[in-house]
């Protein structure tokens, strides 16, 4: 029996990194996908391989941070495939600078991003899924980071922003739980995983197989993570196995927040 199988999932960012791997994972589990991204030739191809996998998926282009894309985005999915049963917002951009050198229109860019359209991704989300009869329940996935829980003194607006998702995560968790919803919101705080993010990251302040090695060296697992070690705690979170679950965060770092 597939882990997610009857439900309905939306994953933003799902072209590439962790959303592509979120996505992949949870179709192959037996879910129907819509990805959503601004890419439509990668978000293409990962509507390809799910379909050439056998699963149902569809691609929406969408920019998280615009409003109006919400209910757009939430009426495909209930159109194509009936209902909305999992949100992933995984969507998020990345911009160096200390608490002095970040400018106010990066600090803007990566609140628009990371944090406005967590919060309009879940505000959409929730009444779409309290109609949903029969479901098992909602759950809404919202990607966090390490750096929402320590900080790094050269990524000032994402350890805000990141940090704004946690706490954000567990006041909607309780507005659904105390609401008796059948909702279920959490965050999931990975640590440095390999993926387009990371590496035009590495690339912008230097050489990226040294950058690599500094990387793996902060984890006390020895390395950066993968995107499928995200996705299974992705698809754990999606799925009735964690019913009892919600307001919670599952860090999935290598130890690195264990230090
Ligand atoms: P990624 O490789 O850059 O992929 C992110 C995807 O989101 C890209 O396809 C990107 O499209 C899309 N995107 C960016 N802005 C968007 C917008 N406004 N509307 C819709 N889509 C948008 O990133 P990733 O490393 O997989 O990261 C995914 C999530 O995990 C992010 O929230 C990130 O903060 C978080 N995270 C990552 C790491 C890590 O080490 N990789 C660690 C902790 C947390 P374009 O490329 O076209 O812009």
């Amino acid at each position: 029996m597939a882990r997610v199988s009857n439900k309905v999932a939306l994953v933003t960012g799902g072209a590439k990194g962790i959303g592509e791997a979120c996505a992949l994972l949870l179709a192959k589990e037996g879910a129907k996908l819509v990805v959503s991204d601004l890419d439509i030739a990668a978000g293409e191809k990962v509507v390809k391989a799910i379909k050439a996998a056998g699963g149902e998926a569809i691609f929406i282009q969408q920019d998280v941070t615009d409003e109006a894309s919400w209910p757009k985005a939430i009426a495909a999915t209930v159109e194509r495939f009936g209902a909305l049963h999992v949100l992933v917002n995984n969507a998020g951009i990345a911009i160096p600078g200390s608490a002095v050198d970040a400018t106010l229109a990066d600090w803007r860019k990566t609140m628009a991003v990371n944090l406005d359209a967590v919060f309009l991704g879940t505000k959409y989300a929730i009444p779409a899924m309290t109609g949903t009869v029969g479901s098992g329940g909602g759950s809404i996935i919202n990607i966090s980071s390490i750096e929402g829980i320590v900080a790094d003194p050269n990524l000032a607006a994402y350890n805000a922003s990141k940090g704004g998702v946690r706490i954000f995560t567990k006041s909607a968790a309780l507005h659904c739980a105390k609401n008796g919803l059948k909702i279920r919101v959490n965050s999931v705080h990975p640590g440095y995983i390999w993926t387009p993010m990371v590496e035009d990251f590495l690339n912008s302040i230097g050489d990226v197989s040294e950058g690599r090695a500094g990387l793996d060296s902060l984890h006390p697992i020895g390395h950066v993570g993968e995107v499928m070690d995200v996705a299974y705690g992705v698809l754990y979170l999606a799925s009735d196995e964690s019913k009892f679950v919600t307001g919670s965060e599952l860090v999935i770092d290598g130890g690195y927040t264990a230090q």
